[in-house]
C-alpha cells in the first residue's frame, strides 16, 4: 500500500474483475478500499484473496462488506477465515464481516454443511453483522452508505466517502435510479457491465451493459466510471467505446491489480 495516498485519499485496488466466471489469471469481484489508515475489502469473489496478498495480510483488513450473497461476491470469505486462524498474525483482532440481510443465515448454513464443527467456531475470526441499508455504517474515518440494486436477489450497491472524496461500487444490477441517486457526484463509479450489447435482458432484469453504466454515470453527473464484471469476450476497447456512447467524462475498464487514487494530490 502506499501510505501517501492513503493518508491524503482514497485508493481503491482492484482485486478481482471478473464476473461470474473467473477469467484466467482474474479473480472475481473484489475492491480494496483504502484510506485515512483503513482498509476495507468490497465483496470478495473467488480467487480474491490470492491477489490481496500482494498486498496485505487478512489481519490488516478492517472491514469486509458483502453486496449480496451470489458465489462470484462471497465465496473467498472461507478461505480468509483460513487465512485469519491459521496464517501469520500480529494481532489478535476480529476483521468485522458486514452481511446484507439474510446473508449471515446464508453463510451459516454453508459453513455447517463443511465444516465439522459449528458455524460459530467457523467464523469466531470474524465479527460478523448485518448492516443495516437505509443507515451509515462507519469503518474509522470512512462511510459506508447503501442503495438496492435490481437484481435476482436483494443487492446493495456501496458508497464509501472520506472527507468528502468518494468512490460508488454499483455491485450487480440493471440501472436503477436510486443507484444513479447513491453515486451523485461520485469521484469514482465502479459499475459492472456483464451484458454485451446483443445479450440485454428481457423480463426480470438483473445486470447492465456498459452503455447502460455509461448512461447512470451520466445521469449522476458522476466523474470517472471504471467498468468491471464484464464479459471475457469483450476487448477493453469495445467496452469503453460502448460506455462512451452515453457519458462524456473518462471512462476506464477495471483489470486485476488496476489502482486509482481518489481526492489528495
Ligand atoms: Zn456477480
Ligand atoms: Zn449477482
Amino acid at each position: 500500500m502506499n501510505d501517501r495516498a492513503a493518508a491524503e485519499g482514497l485508493r481503491i485496488t482492484i482485486l478481482g474483475s471478473s464476473s461470474s466466471i473467473p477469467r484466467a489469471d482474474r479473480a472475481c469481484s473484489a475492491y480494496l478500499i483504502e484510506g485515512a489508515g483503513r482498509a476495507v475489502i468490497a465483496d470478495m469473489g473467488t480467487g480474491s484473496l490470492s491477489n490481496l496478498h500482494r498486498y496485505r495480510l487478512a489481519e490488516t483488513i478492517d472491514a469486509v462488506v458483502i453486496s449480496h450473497m451470489h458465489a462470484d461476491h462471497f465465496l473467498d470469505v472461507v478461505p480468509m477465515r483460513y487465512a485469519l486462524k491459521y496464517g501469520p498474525r500480529s494481532n489478535g483482532k476480529r476483521v468485522r464481516l458486514l452481511l446484507p440481510p439474510g446473508g449471515e443465515a446464508m453463510l451459516r448454513r454453508l459453513c455447517d454443511s463443511f465444516f465439522r464443527e459449528t458455524a460459530d467456531d467457523f467464523l469466531d475470526v470474524f465479527s460478523v453483522c448485518t448492516y443495516d441499508p437505509a443507515g451509515e455504517t462507519r469503518v474509522g474515518d470512512l462511510r459506508l452508505r447503501f442503495a438496492p440494486g435490481m437484481h435476482y436477489i436483494p443487492t446493495f450497491a456501496m458508497r464509501c466517502t472520506l472527507d468528502g472524496i468518494s468512490t460508488v461500487y454499483s455491485a450487480d444490477t440493471a440501472p436503477a435510479e436510486q443507484i444513479v441517486a447513491l453515486g451523485r457526484k461520485t469521484d469514482l463509479f465502479l459499475c459492472e457491465a456483464t451484458l454485451a450489447p446483443a445479450e440485454l435482458e428481457f423480463g426480470a432484469r438483473g445486470h447492465s451493459s456498459a452503455a447502460e453504466a455509461g448512461a447512470m454515470a451520466r445521469d449522476g453527473e458522476m466523474r470517472k466510471l471504471v467498468l468491471t464484471h464484464y464479459p471475457s469476450h469483450m476487448a477493453e476497447a469495445e467496452l469503453s467505446s460502448e460506455a462512451r456512447t452515453q457519458y462524456g467524462g473518462e471512462v476506464l475498464v477495471a483489470d486485476d491489480h488496476s489502482q486509482f487514487d481518489v481526492g489528495g494530490s
